[in-house]
């Protein structure tokens, strides 16, 4: 028997570890801050690899692949790319039995080395736009480290495109915000808010970033993407450049993005329960485990076995199914070596979205017992109804997790205007807090040392144009220049 999981209310933490290592998403690896990705982790992703890959590809970019070795060189030419990362660097010195004459960084980020390529493969403006991006593992190096959510070695995808001009940029590192943002919502089940990062917080060589924000049940906020406008910090650093149409030479333009392995760690954070992992139909595989329970009879094992392959033959090519925005994954469990209790709570622990039970009662009534994961109400289905049944409620699931995790958001974003309330409110209640902030760093340092929350985001309106305030900064009061932010605390 497994290992109890700790309550959320207990110790959140504690039972954020219990649910990745009893479900067997991941373990800690030999080397501290890395981790190993289990197949039940590998898996979902996959899952965010393959529909996301489609959604970056749509926008006309194309996936290649770089070095995981950057020259020290490369990294020192930006300024504020190399105080940011510089810290977390992690450097090869030696290699082949000898001292490197150039050190070589274990890549952080792409922007640089793929800087030095697009210098050589841009001429002119026909070259334009160039958009590259790559699925690959990055290092940075972690003092504290948590399974998914931060660690040294991470996967991610970091989408590089370079562009005319800084209008064409803005609007690619938008377009990315977007596609990030229906990616989490329609896949992940996953409500973000989208807000633009402060001076304070924004990527090291960005003219912008831009991030969606997602709210954990612990009422904490996690960074799920973002997508930067570099301007042309990086272009001028290696001399990234085009012959435009009017014969001059001119600074290409460009953006960076990316979301990573992190994901998974909000998955969990997002949507799970006591008794393990819930996980959205469209990231999770399979989608219905079909469990055969023999009674004492063993003249009905055979009839059993007989119709739990009927009836996934019958699921899987039915009309109803084929409607399903993914292809319908259905396991059998025909193990007789573990018990109906056992495979009942591992299947809970893992977070398969439909149990689906065949006894010899439920073959007297021409019927499984169904259950969904995220509501774990036991009804009975006759087979007839049975394709129609799944695919309801898959669509039901995956809606269903969006809505609860959304409403719990709204039930804890406090609109707030006097600091006194804050500081008291975010001590004892965590959530996201609206506020007004005049947009100078004083302040929102004041905020990150007095109650440990940090500016997440400056709130954007439809058009994407930062929400002007038309009230007094929370901390200081002062009228001008202020703008609608968030503030919370976060991984
Ligand atoms: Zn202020």
């Amino acid at each position: 028997m497994a290992e109890k999981i700790t309550p959320r209310s207990q110790d959140f933490s504690k039972w954020y570890q219990d649910v990745i290592l009893q479900a067997r998403l991941a373990d800690y690896s030999p080397v501290k801050g890395c981790m190993v990705i289990r197949p039940n982790g590998y898996s979902i992703w996959e899952k965010i690899q393959s529909n996301l890959d489609q959604r970056i590809k749509s926008t006309g970019t194309r996936n290649a692949y770089f070095p995981l070795f950057i020259p020290e060189s490369f990294i020192q030419k930006e300024a504020e790319h190399v105080k940011g990362f510089a810290p977390q660097c992690a450097v090869v010195t030696y290699a082949g039995a000898k001292d490197l004459e150039e050190k070589l960084i274990v890549r952080p980020t792409s922007e640089t080395i793929i800087n030095s390529m697009f210098s050589k493969w841009i001429q002119s403006y026909r070259d334009l736009p160039m958009l590259i991006n790559q699925w690959a593992n990055v290092v940075r190096w972690e003092m504290r480290t948590r399974l998914f959510l931060r660690t040294t070695e991470f996967l991610w995808q970091e989408g590089h495109t370079c562009h005319e001009t800084l209008e064409e940029a803005e609007k690619m590192a938008l377009k990315m915000l977007t596609i990030y943002t229906q990616f989490c919502e329609d896949v992940l089940a996953m409500p973000v808010v989208q807000g633009l990062k402060s001076e304070n917080e924004k990527f090291a060589g960005a003219l912008r970033t831009y991030c969606i924000e997602a709210f954990m049940q612990d009422k904490k906020a996690l960074q799920a993407g973002t997508s930067h406008n570099l301007s042309s910090h990086f272009a001028k650093a290696f001399h990234t450049v085009f012959l435009d149409k009017d014969g001059t030479q001119k600074l290409v333009f460009q953006t960076s993005w990316g979301v990573s392995t992190r994901l998974i760690g909000g998955l969990v954070m997002m949507h799970s329960d006591d008794r393990g992992l819930i996980l959205p139909p469209r990231v999770s595989s399979p989608h219905v485990v079909i469990l055969p329970i023999f009674g004492k009879d063993p003249s009905t094992f055979t009839k059993i076995k007989q119709k739990v392959h009927e009836l996934k033959k019958m699921v899987l090519n039915s009309v109803e199914i084929k409607t399903l925005p993914y292809p319908l994954e259905i396991h059998i469990d025909e193990d007789e070596t573990k018990q109906a209790g056992w495979k009942f709570h591992e299947y809970e622990l893992i977070g398969i979205p439909i149990r689906l039970e065949l006894g010899p009662k439920d073959l007297d009534l021409n019927q499984v017992t169904f259950v969904r994961r995220d509501l774990g109400k036991k009804e009975g289905v006759p087979f007839t109804e049975l394709s129609q049944k799944i695919t309801e409620e898959l669509l039901a699931m995956q809606k269903d997790l969006f809505e609860k995790a959304k409403k719990f958001r709204m039930d804890h974003t406090h609109l707030i205007s006097s600091y006194d309330e804050f500081k008291k409110k975010i001590a004892t209640e965590g959530g996201f807090y609206e506020t007004s902030w005049c947009q100078n760093v004083a302040c929102e340092t004041k905020v990150k040392e007095e109650t440990k929350a940090t500016l997440r985001c400056i709130l954007l309106d439809q058009a994407f144009q930062v929400r002007t305030s038309q009230n007094p900064c929370v901390v200081c009061s002062s009228k001008s220049n202020t703008v609608n932010v968030l503030f919370a605390i976060s991984y």
